[in-house]
């Protein structure tokens, strides 16, 4: 197709698909269930399950679960969720690297056999002080050239418990000079008297990452194993294990650029201290950069893919822009999503002459003006498209004798250049019904205007008003028929650019990342189900809440504003 992708990734898997490399592309994305999945995965997410899309391969889910202490149910099934929110599904069951846990096993103690793998008893200050240093080569362990039968006898007893954590480690036998320190016999299993939440209390030793995730990737027949650049020189150890414990067909490690976002965290460790600390109200915060908080912000997985599609995939490291996300965002909701009034700020207005002018409707309206009066209520329905385009239905706007408008569209002294009302400027077109006339201005003795009172001409329901042009169009919501709502408006979670290099992410906060509105809806809104994105006219994107939202009780978080200056 002609949008197809065109990354350095995806020419390798053109090219190993043209030279028949493998019978079929399998990529997994693999990640460790310690956390809630961030904007930094939905990179990766889409990479991997994009590409499988594209070349008719597999993906697979498996979690890296090799480090029991910090996994829990509760992020396994978060990241199953979420990737399916995207728009995502794996091949098959979602596997578990825990599930290998025998055939690891087997794999390490094929490794001592070959004589590639020792017990270290050493303490984890001496393994790690003997390791050298960039320009010096480590020391070996007193235990580097022990038997194998001595080895599988400390791994054996390894396995049955019978050392503490930290008192043995399985090591590979590579290099203790290698420039590469993570060659110079890198620990491959470690004890860890800690159950498992799926192999329950089978195992008190467990393998590293550096061990468990190349021969996960052999084991299940991955080709393409795409992981970010700070693994690029863990590939030498992938490569040697891999070779060592000896596969058909090898994966091959690609690395590419992290996304880094602008005011943004992706870093599972530093979001969980907002959760844990209260910071933020949990991982699906909509001020969170994680998939539950933009899931729950109003984001679309559409959005996120298209946002993905821009940033690319390279090796270069970057900072993208957190505007173009957002530009993402609302290109996906332009044409989504049904619109509404809401006013955020009210101000109460009083039509002192609503009775008579509302009585001539019927004979003074504009053809394309359709409602109903309601004579019990007092109220004139009108009902109006939901977006321009029409196959999105109507919705039925009351009208009434009390309305509120935004405090912010009318001034008493406006400055330069304002287009809405003052007392200089008294007449503007209310959307989708009459050109309103202040009358009066009423003011709370601390000089703040708290009511309007003003007429309606009931000549320009739907048509021009005669003699005088009249500038500007404002929202407006009923008093007696809307309905008061809760919108929370949003700004970065983070007033630092760059969260990451502060040490105490405290200071990196931004004070003013949520605020929280006592609005006026109009009914369509409120009676939306939990969930739905409106955009509220003047005022930006706004998605019905996932889990405070009722129709008694409207809860509204804005997803995005209408419109930047911000060109992609
Ligand atoms: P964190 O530091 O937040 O814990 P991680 O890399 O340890 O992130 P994993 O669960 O191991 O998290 O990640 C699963 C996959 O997602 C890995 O392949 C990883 O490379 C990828 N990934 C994580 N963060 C990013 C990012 N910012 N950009 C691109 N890919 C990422
Ligand atoms: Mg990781
Ligand atoms: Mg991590």
């Amino acid at each position: 197709s002609n949008n197809e992708k065109n990354d350095f990734i995806r020419h390798i898997v053109r090219d190993d698909i043209k030279a028949q490399k493998y019978p079929k592309i399998v990529t997994r994305f693999p990640p460790e269930p310690n956390g809630y999945l961030h904007l930094g995965h939905v990179k990766s997410i889409c990479l991997n399950f994009g590409i499988a899309e594209e070349f008719g391969g597999d993906c697979h889910l498996r979690y890296d679960d090799t480090n029991p202490v910090a996994e829990k149910q509760d992020y396994i099934d978060s990241i199953k969720k979420d990737v399916q929110w995207l728009g995502f599904e794996w091949t098959g069951d979602a596997l578990h690297a825990s599930h290998y846990f025998d055939q690891l096993y087997a794999w390490a103690v094929q490794l001592i056999e070959q004589g590639d793998a020792y017990v270290d008893l050493q303490t984890p200050e001496e393994i790690k002080l003997n390791r050298g240093s960039f320009n010096e080569a480590g020391t070996p362990s007193p235990q580097r050239d022990n038997s194998v039968d001595i080895n599988l006898q400390h791994f054996n007893d390894m396995k049955d418990g019978k050392y503490a954590d930290g008192k043995a480690v399985l090591r590979a036998k590579i290099d203790m000079a290698d420039p590469n320190m993570n060659m110079r016999d890198p620990v491959i299993y470690r004890v860890m008297h800690q159950s498992h939440h799926q192999t329950g209390d089978k195992w008190c030793i467990y393998p590293m990452y550096d061990f468990a995730h190349p021969l996960s990737d052999a084991l299940e027949g991955i080709t393409h194993s795409l992981c970010t650049l700070e693994f690029e020189d863990h590939r030498p150890l992938y490569d040697w294990l891999i070779e060592k414990v000896g596969f058909e067909l090898p994966p091959h490690q690609y690395e590419f650029s992290r996304l880094n976002v602008d005011h943004t965290l992706t870093s599972k460790r530093k979001l969980k201290q907002l959760v844990d600390e209260n910071i933020v109200a949990g991982w699906d915060d909509p001020r969170m950069p994680t998939i539950a908080g933009m899931r729950r912000r109003g984001y679309t997985p559409e959005g996120l893919r298209d946002f993905c599609d821009r940033v690319g995939v390279t090796k270069a490291d970057g900072v993208v822009d957190m505007r173009l996300l957002e530009f993402s965002i609302r290109q996906s909701l332009e044409n989504t999503t049904a619109r509404g009034m809401a006013v955020l700020k009210p101000l109460k207005v009083t039509i002192t002459n609503f009775k008579e002018a509302v009585s001539e409707w019927e004979s003074l309206k504009a053809d394309n003006v359709e409602a109903r009066w309601e004579e019990d209520a007092q109220t004139l329905w009108l009902s109006q498209p939901k977006h321009p385009n029409v196959d999105m239905g109507v919705r039925e706007i009351p009208f009434t004798e009390t309305l509120y408008i935004d405090q912010g569209d009318y001034e008493i002294t406006p400055p330069a250049g304002y287009k809405r009302l003052s007392p200089e400027k008294p007449e503007i077109r209310l959307r989708n019904t009459y050109v309103l006339a202040v009358t009066e201005h009423v003011t709370d003795e601390a000089g703040n205007v708290v009511e309007l009172k003003a007429t309606i001409d009931p000549s320009t329901l739907g048509n021009n008003p005669e003699g005088r042009k009249v500038k500007g169009v404002i929202h407006w919501v009923s008093a007696s028929r809307g309905v008061p709502a809760t919108v929370r408006l949003y700004e970065q979670l983070f007033s630092d650019a760059d969260p990451s290099s502060v040490s105490d992410v405290h200071q990196a906060l931004n004070p003013n990342s949520l605020t929280e509105l006592n609005a006026v809806v109009e009914p369509s809104l409120a009676d939306a189900p939990a969930g739905t994105r409106f955009q509220f006219e003047r005022e930006g994107y706004f998605i019905s809440d996932s889990e405070l939202h009722s129709t008694d009780k409207p809860v509204f978080n804005q997803i995005v504003s209408l419109r930047d200056s911000y060109k992609p």
